[in-house]
């Protein structure tokens, strides 16, 4: 999306032209690694500029970009030579600067020759970006929406469908930008190989939802969600001699290191002492004696253990939790999460409960098992972090203690 945005601001100032090469050299020498992103830029830039900006543009580039082919990153190289050749295609044959460059133009095609090179140039030939796609002409709200996030290999959820484009609707917006593609080049388009989990290539119509490793929170909408049925809704008769039925205390422990408020921890304190929790784990034992807390608890944290766990050291813990057998579950709206209406609680539970701003961290999620989201049929996009705690106790419980 920037590399596009930079595109399309030096295509309609060309007067900035000059702006990009001291952005190359200032890439060049502080971050070479990045600098695949400038000659993509400059690729972009050079197809669409008139002959005569063109020779200016290139006799400047040629250089530039010979200057990459002598990098140290195989990476930087590649896409050196791979530009570099390019290029120097684009202009015609007799032209001056042809000449010039013709014998370090002979030593890089014989090197893009070599196996690994040729197998590496490929994956450029093949990426949409520098192929397919058109920075003008597919300048709409469709590309933007549906293609780029798909072709960026983002759960499918993420993406607008493309039927949402199809109306070219009058958008009262101070930018030009049209609604959908006048061709259909992007829809054959593949996720490129960088993008890509797996090493073979997907057809788009054969992606459904891309295999995630890593997870990561995800930010609902609410309405795309269906109702349950009936058999989804579990009966909640029976209920009125459950203290009697829990004898034990639970193997259940309640992780809110994360929680900041004292009023949501208060009232989890409470909930984890009615459910009889082996244990409640808070980052600070002094948030006890807050007002806030004390008004919620109604002294149920004299009945109950509660520990001090830093949310600096919440990871340490958890992994110590994981090779004791505990499980540990995230409670949290994750692109993976499974449905609390679908899922079985293990007796050994460790509920990890999420930051009421932040959720659950980037750097918590992957230790958790597993994260389980409660289904939601309203337009707020999450639950109080209170209330999260005493439906996941709740069904917790229902699973391991209630005998119907
Ligand atoms: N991640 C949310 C904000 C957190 S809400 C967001 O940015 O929209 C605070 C915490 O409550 C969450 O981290 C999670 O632990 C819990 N929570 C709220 N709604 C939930 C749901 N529907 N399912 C599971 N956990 C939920």
């Amino acid at each position: 999306m920037k590399e596009w945005l930079l595109i399309r601001i030096y295509l309609s100032n060309q007067n900035l032209l000059s702006n990009l090469w001291i952005f190359f050299d200032k890439i060049c020498n502080e971050r070479p690694s990045s600098i695949n992103s400038i000659i993509g830029i400059i690729w972009h830039v050079s197809q669409q500029l008139s002959k005569e900006a063109l020779i200016e543009f290139i006799k400047i580039a040629l250089p530039k970009l010979g200057i990459c082919c002598m990098k140290q990153q195989f990476g930087v190289r590649l896409f050196g030579q791979i530009f570099f050749i390019k290029l120097y295609k684009l202009l015609g044959e007799d032209s001056d600067i042809c000449i010039e460059y013709l014998s370090l133009y002979k030593a890089i095609s014989e090197s893009l020759q070599c196996v690994n090179y040729q197998k590496n140039s490929i994956q450029v030939d093949e990426n949409f970006f520098y192929t397919i796609f058109n920075p003008i002409q597919h300048y709409t709200l469709e590309t933007i929406y549906h293609h780029l996030p798909r072709l960026s290999n983002v759960s499918i959820e993420e993406w607008i469908s493309k039927e949402n484009f199809k109306d070219q609707i009058f958008l009262n917006m101070a930018v030009n930008i049209k609604m959908s593609n006048d061709d259909n080049r992007l829809d054959q388009a593949i996720i490129p190989y960088s993008f890509q989990k797996s090493s073979e290539n997907t057809k788009p119509e054969e992606i459904e939802c891309s295999q995630i490793t890593t997870d990561i929170q995800k930010k609902i909408i609410p309405w795309k969600i269906t109702l349950p049925n009936d058999k989804e809704l579990t009966h909640m008769d029976n209920f009125s001699d459950l203290k009697n039925k829990i004898k034990n205390k639970q193997k259940m422990i309640i992780v809110a290191s994360l929680v900041d408020k004292s009023q949501n921890l208060g009232g989890i304190a409470r909930t984890c002492e009615i459910f009889g929790a082996k244990e409640l784990v808070i980052s600070n034992l002094k948030q006890i004696e807050d007002k806030a807390f004390q008004t919620l608890s109604v002294s149920s944290d004299k009945w109950l253990k509660i520990i001090e766990v830093k949310s600096f050291l919440l990871d340490k813990y958890l992994m110590e939790m994981k090779d004791c057998d505990w499980t540990l579950i995230g409670a949290e709206q994750t692109i993976n999460s499974v449905n609390l209406i679908n899922f079985k609680f293990p007796n050994q539970t460790v509920l990890v409960l999420g930051n009421e701003k932040n959720g659950i961290p980037a750097n918590i999620l992957p230790l958790l098992d597993v994260c389980i989201q409660i289904p939601q049929f309203g337009i707020t996009r999450s639950l109080n972090v209170h209330v999260t705690s005493a439906i996941c106790f709740w069904e917790y419980i229902k699973q391991h203690q209630i005998q119907y």
